[in-house]
Formats: C-alpha cells, structure tokens, sequence
C-alpha cells in the first residue's frame, strides 16, 4: 500500500489513538494499554480491534512489557499523522507519487485544494544518520526519531519561513505538521544537473540567500551545494534547511561559501574572493 491509500483507512477513531500515543510517548517509549484506556476513556474491549487493526497496517509496533501489550507508532504512522493535520488545516487535499529519498527524508508532490502540486518533505531521521546528528547537534540521549524528526520539519519550516518573508531564494513553505513541512514545488533540477545561461546571476541569488539567512534569521544553512540548490527559469531556490546552526558556526559558514564557490569556479570559471563574499554575507 502506497501512503496515500494507508491514510484513507484511518478512521477518526484510528487517528485519535494514534494522537493519543503520539503525545503519551513524549513521556516514555512504550505506551501500555491500561494507559490507553485511562487516556482516550474507551473500554478495552473497544480499544483492542483498533490496537490490532493499526498494528497489522504497520502504524503501531508492540512488545509485551510486564505482561501487558505496549505500542509505540512507526514512521508510517507519523506521517499519517502529518498528512491528516495538513489536509484539516486545508493545505494538502491528496498526497502524490514520491520524487525523492534523501538520507533523513522522503519527499513527495501533492495538491492543495485548488488541486495545485505542492511538495510535502516528511522527515524521516533513521537509525543511520541518527547518532551523528546526535553527536552534531549534541542531542540529549533519551531523545528518538519521532522527536527529532518532528524538530528538523519545525526547523526547516522556520527557516523556509525566515528566509522567504526576507526575500531570499528559497521554496514558499506552505504549512507544517509533525514530521513534514509543505512547501512550493519547484519544477526545475538541480543545480549540478543544470547548465546555466546566467550563472552569475544565480550565484548572487545564492549569495544574497545566505546574506539574508545569516543577517536576518541568525541561520548557516550547514548543508550548502550543488544538491541543495533548484534552478527553474534561470531561478534559485536553496532547499534543504533542517541542519541549520546559529551564526557562532562561523566554520560551517565557510565551508557552505567555499563549496559554492568552487562549484561555480569549475563548472563556469567564475572567480570570486573568498574573504570579499564573507564580508558581503556578514553584512560589511
Ligand atoms: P539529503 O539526503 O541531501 O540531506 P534530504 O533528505 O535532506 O536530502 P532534500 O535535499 O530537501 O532532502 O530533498 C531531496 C530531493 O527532493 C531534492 O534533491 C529535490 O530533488 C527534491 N525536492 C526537495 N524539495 C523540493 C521542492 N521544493 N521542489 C522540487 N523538488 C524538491
Ligand atoms: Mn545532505
Ligand atoms: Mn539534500
Ligand atoms: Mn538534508
């Protein structure tokens, strides 16, 4: 089953528990079912077809723990979770086909209500990138995926956000919820895949975008490339923003304007001094 055909078989019954479980495992991993039933007021002879039926579309994971069934909800069911806060807020009418598997994401076009595609980036932090965000950003230890990935969509809307109201370069971010952020769709490619007619223009674009990020949001992108930038129209659109750190990282900040830079050196032989552009970015 695709996504969007598992989220049309939850019910409102079926999204209320999962809710319930969703905000309970703030506290601890493993929700028991006495601590359903004293939480949603249904009685377990209500509550234990729905517990089954969630666990056998794979929304829940169970493991008995003092002799009693406890669940957690899957990455399937976050996104469940996302899809159906964004359709009430009216910003997602159907979820579309996926368009691309990033390391922590996994990104899919949409439609809003006036049947428009937008993007939905559902954040997916796995047990693989797990521990180095962990170790990067310093993360407390009883902290899991649902958390984190909840917090890079926060973080990456914000940013989107910040940047857009600034007037930079980036996708039109359109709503959050849980693990996903819905943005503008950009119908272009990436910047390593494209062969630029202005590439000057484009680069002051990206510039203009980190000068913005970093005088008016207080954000390095962290993550700054050739895979991180769209291009429609002889257009930028810097993506990807949910590692962004505070402007104390002057490193990263480097190391975003170096990749850049030498991207655009390569491929288009544009020489740009390095210290000038910090100082551009920095506002002097
Ligand atoms: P990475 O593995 O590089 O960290 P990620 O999981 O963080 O990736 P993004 O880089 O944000 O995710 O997006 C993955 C891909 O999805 C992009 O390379 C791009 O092809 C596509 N994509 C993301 N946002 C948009 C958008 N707004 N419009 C069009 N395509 C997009
Ligand atoms: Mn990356
Ligand atoms: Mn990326
Ligand atoms: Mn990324």
């Amino acid at each position: 089953l695709t996504l969007a055909e598992r989220a049309s078989l939850v019910g409102p019954l079926d999204y209320k528990i999962l809710k319930t479980i969703y905000s309970l495992h703030r506290n601890h991993e493993w929700i028991m079912t006495s601590e359903l039933v004293e939480e949603t007021g249904l009685r377990l002879n209500e509550l234990q077809p729905v517990l089954l039926r969630l666990y056998n579309l794979r929304l829940l994971s169970k493991q008995i723990i003092s002799g009693e069934y406890s669940y957690r909800i899957t990455f399937t069911a976050l996104d469940i979770l996302a899809i159906k806060k964004l359709y009430v807020e009216k910003v997602l009418k159907n979820l579309g086909i996926v368009i691309g598997v990033g390391k922590e994401s996994e990104v899919y076009v949409g439609y809003n209500f006036n049947d428009e595609p937008l993007i939905v980036k559902f954040h997916r932090v796995g047990k693989r990138s797990y521990k180095n965000i962990r170790k990067i950003r310093n993360i407390q230890k009883d902290k899991d995926w649902t958390v984190i990935s909840v917090e890079n969509a926060e973080r990456e809307y914000q940013a989107l956000d910040c940047v857009k109201k600034n007037y930079g370069y980036v996708p039109q971010p359109y709503g959050k919820a849980y693990n996903a952020v819905a943005m503008e769709l950009v119908e272009g490619r990436e910047l390593y895949k494209s062969e630029l007619t202005n590439p000057e223009e484009i680069l002051d674009q990206i510039l203009s975008t980190i000068r913005i990020a970093y005088n008016e949001c207080k954000m390095i992108h962290g993550d700054l490339s050739e895979y991180n930038v769209l291009v429609k129209d002889g257009t930028a659109y810097v993506i990807d923003w949910p590692q962004w750190s505070s402007p104390e990282n002057e490193d990263l900040l480097i190391r975003d304007i170096d990749h850049i830079l030498a991207y655009f050196y390569k491929k288009y032989e544009i020489d740009k001094d390095v210290d000038a552009v910090i100082d551009y970015i920095k506002g002097k």
